[in-house]
Parts: structure tokens; C-alpha cells; sequence
């Protein structure tokens, strides 16, 4: 199983007292440190190309996220709770280049798995907007890529982060070739993801109210969500993995623990093993709780590896 990340994912910061902070990612690399995690391989994700993030974003997007490059130690906010510093551009194309390069990994079958542990995360990152601490909309861009470049014809998007990816969700809204699939808590930011929201038949919301714990995420995943994905039948699953669905998550309400985000990802492996060969890439969303964010990753890890 592959690992990716970069350096500069750790330079990215949005300010002093925010919780998409380099010491998450600090975390998650060493939670997989252990020496159960040593069997990974670990790669340095590349930049996304040019080419890549056009198929998500319009080049003023891309331009505008690009030229903002401030001075060492000074930082650009570009909304109310999202803000590029010196290092930001290059930790969003690093990002989006993990998706994309973990993308050809898997497709060519050099590994069934990969995890992108990188920030900037993207699931809010709009095509023309970023927003929701997310530059470049990163599991979209590597859903398009498995498209464009090795033939998916169709790729599904599996997002149990808290929050609804509604960044992803305006990217393939009217596209039939890529499902997004999404349990997220409601009402909460960003205010989408409601179960009326279907694109064209590709788009599967299932909203969860706050104080919903293992039992009624798992019956979502079970009865709505993975018997969808089965019938769309993907040729790649891309999974936007929050994990501020922790009960001890200062963001959301909700009360999963680390074995509901193992029993999910074994889950989703096990519809994958029906449908796309195995093949899962896993890209890091939010998980605001260093301490839950990293045993869940670890949990989510181990699933990723054990089912491969
Ligand atoms: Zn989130």
C-alpha cells in the first residue's frame, strides 16, 4: 500500500488559532510512524499539473490560487476561515498531486491502496471557489484524472467527513461518469447535502442529525450508501476521509469512534472488491481533534492495508 504526502503540506498555515493547522498532519505522520505502518510505501507527492486542476477548476481559479504567494510569515486570508501563507500554493498543488499520483499508481495495479495524508484538505473547494480552509477541490481533480488519463468510466467519491463536500458535489453535479456518495451531519457548514441534492442520479446525500453515533452512521453506510455504490459499480473508489465525525471533535456533533471509521473502510473495501478491482485511494479531509485524528487515521490505515 502507497502513502503519500510532502513537506510543504506541513508549511501551509491559515493563521495562529485555527484548526486546520500543520500539527494535524504532524499527527497523522506520527500515528504512521508505528512500526505496524512500517510495511507502507512512502512517496513524495508530486504537483498536480496544470492540465489536471483545469478539468475541476477554470483557469482564473487555478491563476488567482497561484499568483497568492505573500512574503515568509505574512498570510493572505481569502475568506472568512480559509488563508494562504508563503507556502500555500505549493502544499495545494502537492495536494491535489497526491489524488492525482496515487491515481496512477492504483490504476496501472502497482498498488491496490493508497492514503494521501496531505493539506490543504478539498472536498469544500469549489470549481471557481476556494473555501472551508480548501484550495483545490483534490478528490474531484483525482476522479477526473482516473478518467481522462486511464479510462475510468465510472469513479466514486465516498466522503464520511463531517461536513457535506459540497466542492465536490458542484464539481461532478451534472457529470454521470463520477458518484458522489456522502454521509456528513445536518444542519452545519456548509449548509449543502441535503438528500434532495441528486445531480443527474449521481449524487447520494445522507444527512445525519447532531448526536448521531456509531449505530446511525453505520445504518446509513449499510442501507443507503454502499448498496448505491455497489449499483453505480465504480471502476476506482477516491475516499474523502474526515474525521471530524469523532465524538471528540471540537467542529460537529456527531459521536463516531475510531472502530466505526475502521468498520467503514473495510466496508468500502469490501464493495470495491466486488466492483473496482480493490482499487481505493483514501485522501485526507478534516479531523480537528489531534489526538482522535490520529488514532482514526491509524484505524482507517490499518483497514486500507489489512483488506488489500
Ligand atoms: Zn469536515
Amino acid at each position: 500500500m502507497l502513502l503519500l504526502t510532502h513537506p510543504a503540506c506541513l508549511r501551509h498555515d491559515n493563521g495562529p488559532h485555527h484548526p486546520e493547522s500543520p500539527e494535524r498532519l504532524r499527527a497523522v505522520l506520527a500515528a504512521l510512524e508505528a512500526q505496524e505502518f512500517s510495511i507502507l510505501v512512502r512517496a513524495a507527492a508530486p504537483e498536480a499539473s496544470r492540465e489536471a486542476l483545469l478539468r475541476v477548476h477554470p483557469a482564473e481559479h487555478v491563476d488567482r490560487i497561484l499568483s497568492i504567494r505573500p512574503p515568509e510569515g505574512r498570510s493572505v486570508p481569502l475568506d472568512g476561515d480559509t488563508a494562504m501563507n508563503a507556502h500555500s500554493a505549493e502544499a495545494a498543488l502537492r495536494a491535489a498531486g497526491a489524488g492525482v499520483e496515487a491515481v496512477d499508481c492504483v490504476m496501472r495495479g502497482e498498488f491496490a491502496r493508497a492514503f494521501c495524508a496531505v493539506r490543504p484538505p478539498g472536498h469544500h473547494a469549489e470549481p471557481d471557489t476556494p473555501m472551508g480552509f480548501c484550495l483545490f477541490s483534490n478528490a474531484a481533480i483525482a476522479a477526473r484524472h482516473a478518467v481522462a488519463a486511464h479510462g475510468a468510466a465510472r469513479v466514486a467519491v465516498l466522503d464520511f467527513d463531517v461536513h457535506h463536500g459540497n466542492g465536490t458535489q458542484a464539481a461532478f453535479w451534472d457529470d454521470p461518469a463520477l458518484m458522489l456518495a456522502s454521509s456528513h451531519q445536518s444542519p452545519l457548514y456548509p449548509g449543502t447535502g441535503d438528500a434532495s441534492e441528486t445531480g443527474v442520479g449521481n449524487i447520494l446525500n445522507v444527512p445525519l442529525a447532531s448526536g448521531t453515533d456509531g449505530a446511525g452512521f453505520r445504518e446509513a453506510w449499510e442501507e443507503r450508501i454502499l448498496p448505491a455504490v455497489r449499483a453505480f459499480a465504480p471502476d476506482l473508489i477516491i475516499v474523502s476521509a474526515g474525521f471530524d465525525a469523532h465524538r471528540a471533535d471540537p467542529l460537529a456533533g456527531l459521536r463516531l469512534v475510531e472502530e466505526d471509521f475502521a468498520w467503514v473502510t473495510e466496508a468500502i473495501c469490501a464493495v470495491a472488491a466486488e466492483t473496482s478491482g480493490g482499487r481505493v485511494v483514501s485522501m485526507l479531509e478534516g479531523g480537528y481533534d489531534l489526538a482522535a485524528l490520529a488514532r482514526s487515521v491509524a484505524a482507517h490505515v490499518r483497514a486500507l492495508m489489512r483488506s488489500s
